[in-house]
Order: structure tokens, then sequence, then C-alpha cells
């Protein structure tokens, strides 16, 4: 199992020890992989199961990656410099966890509903948990309210938790025990507090590593595999902070959105109806009827997203 990848190497958790009894092994990639996609920087992600042998150099056991094994599902980014690329930013995973906050830093449902739409394409579960408890006031509090009604009647967990009075936090561990999660959160949520709290001797670093070439040094972003100590594996990718979406067609963004998809067999249209000014739309009507099938906020949400879906894709089409 790939537990890091820095792009140009890869460390391995093995399932049998190597002659040398190393349990983990620093591997590079050997033979050609075919990309799933041709768009993709990087073959192998955090999570990919791998089949490896092992080399010895000068008394150094390291590996070379000789190929891997069909994913259950992955994640990816669309790289922030190049736009036409993706990034695979892990892989295998049972579960994602959001960590937001209503205050300091305040939330914004745009931001929740780019990370759903990144999990969305595999259906991977998806919790939305509310950090900072102990600070919410009746208003916050509220807010609070509407946005877990908001999720939940849409089949997402919500949770509320404070790291630091440690309430909600075994809910918080039991929620991670025995999965494999992609763990994410804008900075200032309280992620760190939050892991420290419920396994203090795990290290989340900050997923920069400082590289020396030739160049002088550069930071690259990396992806690693924590081990929880009462059971599971936690994976925290760099970069989701601007996450974009030219990589999804404008009608997958309708897809994506579950209850607008739930709702498109009873648009004139059926599946190819975008729910945007279409004739006999289900959505739409149901946005201005106020039946909170579709909420406001989610469906300003689809259309920005949707938006910015095709403008991405004219600019990417004119380049060519
Ligand atoms: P990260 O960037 O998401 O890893 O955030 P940190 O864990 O570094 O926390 C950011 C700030 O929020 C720090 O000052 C923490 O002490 C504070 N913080 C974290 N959790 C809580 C909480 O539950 N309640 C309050 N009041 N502050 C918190
Ligand atoms: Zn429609």
């Amino acid at each position: 199992t790939v537990s890091k990848s820095t792009g140009s190497w890869y460390k391995v958790r093995l399932d049998e020890p190597t002659p040398d009894g190393l349990t983990e092994l620093r591997c590079r990639m050997a033979g050609r992989f075919r990309l799933e996609d041709k768009q993709l920087t990087n073959p192998i992600a955090v999570g990919d199961r791998v089949s490896v042998e092992v080399e010895t150099n000068s008394d150094t056991e390291t590996g070379a990656i000789r190929e891997i094994e069909d994913r259950t599902n992955y994640v990816v980014r669309q790289s922030p410099r190049k736009k036409h690329e993706l990034h695979l930013l892990a892989s295998n995973i049972d579960q994602a966890v959001l960590i937001v906050t209503v205050i300091w830093p305040d939330v914004k449902l745009g931001f929740i509903d780019r990370f759903l739409l990144m999990t969305e394409p595999f259906g991977i579960p998806t919790t939305i948990v509310f950090n900072k408890a102990d600070l919410y006031d009746e208003d916050t509090l509220e807010t609070y309210e509407v946005i877990r009604q908001i999720y939940t009647d849409i089949g997402y967990q919500v949770m509320l938790v404070s790291a630091q009075e440690g309430t909600g936090l075994q809910e918080f561990q039991d929620l991670l025990k025995d999965k494999r999660s992609l763990l994410s959160g804008q900075s200032g949520v309280g992620k760190s507090t939050l892991v420290n709290a419920i396994a203090p001797d795990l290290d989340l670093t900050t997923g920069e590593l400082s590289d020396y070439t030739g160049k002088g040094q550069h930071t690259t972003t990396f992806a690693e595999l924590y081990q929880l100590p009462f059971g599971g594996e936690l994976i925290d990718p760099p970069g989701i902070k601007n996450l974009s979406f030219n990589y999804l067609k404008p009608i997958e963004v309708a897809y994506y959105f579950r209850e607008i998809f739930a709702l498109s067999p009873e648009c004139r249209f059926g599946g190819t109806c975008l729910h945007r000014s279409e004739p006999g739309c289900a959505v739409i009507e149901s946005v201005q009827s106020g039946d909170d099938r579709v909420t406001d906020l989610r469906y300003n949400s689809y259309l920005t997203l949707l938006e910015e879906t095709e403008a991405q894709n004219y600019w990417e089409r004119k380049k060519v």
C-alpha cells in the first residue's frame, strides 16, 4: 500500500517483510503505467495497492513498483497551474471527512459544495464535522442548525464537536475507527487540534516538503497515509483550498449534486436538463416553491459551479 507519495519517490507499506525484515520500503516507479486518464500528472497515489520488487543496492533495500491494482475509487484535483492536468490525491478510501467551523473562520457553503463535488463521483460517504462548538452563541448555533438540516436532508452526516472542550470527540473517533479517511479542512478550522485530541502521537505535518535541486530549494507537496492508534488511517491531502472542476462536463455537475440528480427524472428533458432555464424543470419548480427538496443555497452553489465549469471548458477549447 502506497503510504507516501512525493511525485518522485514513494513509500510503500509491505504485506510481507523484505529479506532484511523491512516492512516499509522506499520505492521508485518502474515500468510504464498506462494512465487511466491521459491528463493525470501522477500515475500512483497514496492508497494505491501496488506490487513491488525488492532491489538491493550497496546493502540498502529499495523497491521498484511494477504494477498498480485497480482502484475501488479515487479523488482528483485540477492542477492550479496547468489547468488541463489532473492530480490524483488519494485512492481506495472508505470515507471523506471535511472539518469546518461556523465562526473563525466562517464556513462558506460554496466550499462545502466544492468538496462534495470532489467526493461525489464515486459516491464516497462524506461527513461534515463542525468544530469550535464552544464558540457558538445563539446566532451561530442557528446558522449551524440551518446548514446541518440542509446536508442531513440530502444524506450527508453532520457532526458538532469542540476540540478545545472535548465535546463530541468520542463520536469523531468512532467515525474514523478502522476506516481509511480523507480528512480535509481549510486552515484554521482546528484540524490539527482535533486530530491531536484523539491521536496525540500522530504528527500531521503540513504536507510540504523542501527539495534541494540544482535550481535551488523549492517546495513540493506530498500526501501521506497516517495510522491511527485506535485503528484506521488518515490521508490529509495538500491543496484542496481552491477546487475547480474543468475536468467535469456541465451535465456531470448536475449529476453530482445528488438532490438535483434525484429530481431530474421529473424534468421535461430528464437526464439532459441543466436545470437553469429549461421549461418544465422540476428543480427550478422546487426552488421557486420553497418545498426544500432543492434548497436555495445548494441551488446557488450548483449554478455557480455549473457556470464556472462551462466557462473553463470554453476557455480550454479556445486554447486548443
Ligand atoms: P488547522 O489549521 O485546521 O490545523 O487549525 P489548528 O488546529 O492549528 O487550530 C487553529 C486555531 O483554532 C488554534 O488557535 C486553535 O487553538 C483553535 N481551535 C482549534 N479547535 C478549537 C475549538 O474547538 N475551539 C476553539 N475555541 N478554538 C479551537
Ligand atoms: Zn431540470
